[in-house]
């Protein structure tokens, strides 16, 4: 399960920026999670209490914000949803090989105390 190594890093980067802050505790974590991630949502909330234990992170709340993959098409100049991981542009059916995102799996705040 890669969550786990996902969600160790995750914890580092945010007791890391909780020391900076001189916080005592991480009360919630939001992540963005792209729909490309290749994460499972319930397997990171899993891993989230797993390696949050015994940290100033325990017990906090962690919010996932979904981003949905997009693709731009450089036939159309402009960018469209990537369903179910395919990168057809749905205007002219030209395969897409820029996607501006949805593999994303990052740290955007902290809730400290
Ligand atoms: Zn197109």
């Amino acid at each position: 399960m890669h969550e786990l190594s996902l969600m160790e890093a995750v914890r580092d980067l945010a007791l890391e920026q909780a020391r900076r802050h001189q916080a005592r505790r991480i009360e919630g974590i939001t992540l963005q999670v792209g729909s490309l991630a290749g994460v499972e949502i319930e397997a990171l909330r899993f891993a989230h209490d797993v390696v949050m234990a015994d940290t100033m992170a325990a017990g906090s709340r962690l919010e996932i914000e979904a981003v949905a993959a997009a693709c731009f098409c450089s036939v159309c100049r402009q960018s469209f949803p990537v369903l179910d991981g395919c990168c057809d542009c749905p205007v002219c059916g030209a395969l897409s090989r820029e996607l501006l995102r949805g593999r994303e799996l990052q740290l955007v705040s902290l809730e400290l105390a």
